[in-house]
């Protein structure tokens, strides 16, 4: 090894090409595709800049673990994590393998059980034909002596398989927990605590499954912040992110249990409604609209005046057989009216408001 503080700049050049040369020639040996990040991973490697990436890379040689695209993925989300949502997928990826690992434990013990029995079955046939051949009491005495022996011997080892197989049940049961955790987490918008975009397209999907199979009705609400940017750009991104949590509350108080509020984008909210029809869905926009238009915001330390936020609604019904995307679609088509006829307002996917047109 070349000491770095006696390195020249041509030896230094050469060291970083023999490393990226060996990166490249470990990952064609292994079929590793040689993307950015999976070269970052092996040329990290043959620096030797991290012990531990070394180290784990290094197991999982000698052991001729393959390198699948999920393990580099895993490896790279643990060594060079890139955002917050990453780090929380290699935290499920990591629970995901400490499950697999508790499970080979379980494993072992029942194989564990099924040896001692075994063991145990031929003891006792041995001795059966032992008896056979004896006349003498004394010698079967000895022998129903070490059948007894072996019969504690076995209910012992049982109790501490039984132990071990408790123990192994309670971390599962930890392990399951935090998993789930770790799954909500992923699917809650940080800001505002309500459900994020993927939370709402699996809510949605069951709701349709669910809405298909009973026949019955399904509507969603689409609601997007009027002139936000010009909000922000008068009080600043704080202040903007206040009413995005003002927004998704006053969403989530004004819907009853089974309904499923959800930060749909940026500034835009989406509500899903289950046996709810067009006319009731655009009764509680409605609702949901007028409360928002009613409020003040103040900077309650300082008093500064915000004025109001107003949003517009689009409002569209499940058509029986239609896929999620032209669903989402229709109830974005009567925002997009919404907006382009006035802002602060609901409109349905007939173009109207129904609620309106009906109580006129
Ligand atoms: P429109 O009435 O047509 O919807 O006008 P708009 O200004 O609301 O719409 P536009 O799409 O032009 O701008 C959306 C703005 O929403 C831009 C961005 O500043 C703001 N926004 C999006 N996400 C966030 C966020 O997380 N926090 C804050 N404070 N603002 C956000
Ligand atoms: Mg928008
Ligand atoms: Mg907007």
């Amino acid at each position: 090894m070349i000491w770095d503080a006696f390195m020249t700049h041509q030896d230094r050049e050469d060291q970083v090409d023999a490393q990226a040369r060996s990166a490249n020639d470990m990952m064609a040996r292994l079929g590793i595709p040689a993307t950015p990040s999976n070269y970052e991973i092996w040329y990290t490697y043959f620096a030797g800049t991290n012990r531990r990436l070394t180290d784990v890379l290094d197991r999982m040689l000698d052991n001729g673990v393959a390198f699948t695209p999920e393990r580099t993925e895993e490896i790279r989300l643990q060594f060079f994590p890139k955002d917050q949502d990453r780090t929380t997928i290699a935290e499920i990826t990591r629970t995901t393998h400490r499950i697999e690992r508790t499970l080979a434990r379980v494993l072992e013990c029942v194989s564990d059980a099924r040896k001692t029995q075994g063991e145990y079955g031929q003891s006792l046939e041995r001795y059966s034909s032992q008896i056979q051949d004896q006349d003498a009491t004394d010698e079967i005495a000895t022998l129903v002596q070490s059948i007894l022996e072996e019969t504690l011997e076995v209910a012992g080892k049982t109790r501490s398989l039984e132990g071990r197989l408790d123990q192994s049940s309670t971390e599962i049961g930890e392990l399951k927990r935090s998993l789930a955790e770790a799954q909500r987490e992923t699917m809650t918008d940080a800001l505002t605590g309500i459900g994020n975009r993927k939370y709402f397209d699996l809510r949605l999907r069951d709701a349709i499954h669910h809405a298909k199979k009973e026949g019955e009705r399904l509507s969603i609400l689409l609601a997007d912040i009027d002139r936000f940017k010009a909000f922000n750009d008068t009080f600043g991104h704080t202040i903007g992110d206040e009413v995005l949590k003002i927004v998704a509350r006053s969403l989530a108080e004004c819907v009853k249990g089974r309904d499923t509020p959800a930060r749909y984008g940026g500034e835009e909210f989406a509500v899903i409604l289950p046996q709810t029809g067009l006319r009731d869905a655009v009764i509680l926009a409605e609702q949901i609209r007028k409360g928002l238009a009613s409020r003040k915001l103040k900077n309650r330390r300082t008093g500064e005046d915000f004025g109001g936020v107003t949003i517009s609604i689009g409002v569209a019904q499940y058509a029986f057989g239609e896929g999620r995307e032209t669903f989402v679609h229709r109830a974005d088509q009567a925002l997009y009216r919404a907006k382009s006829t006035g802002r602060n307002k609901v409109v349905d996917e007939t173009g109207l408001n129904l609620a309106q047109v009906v109580r006129a």
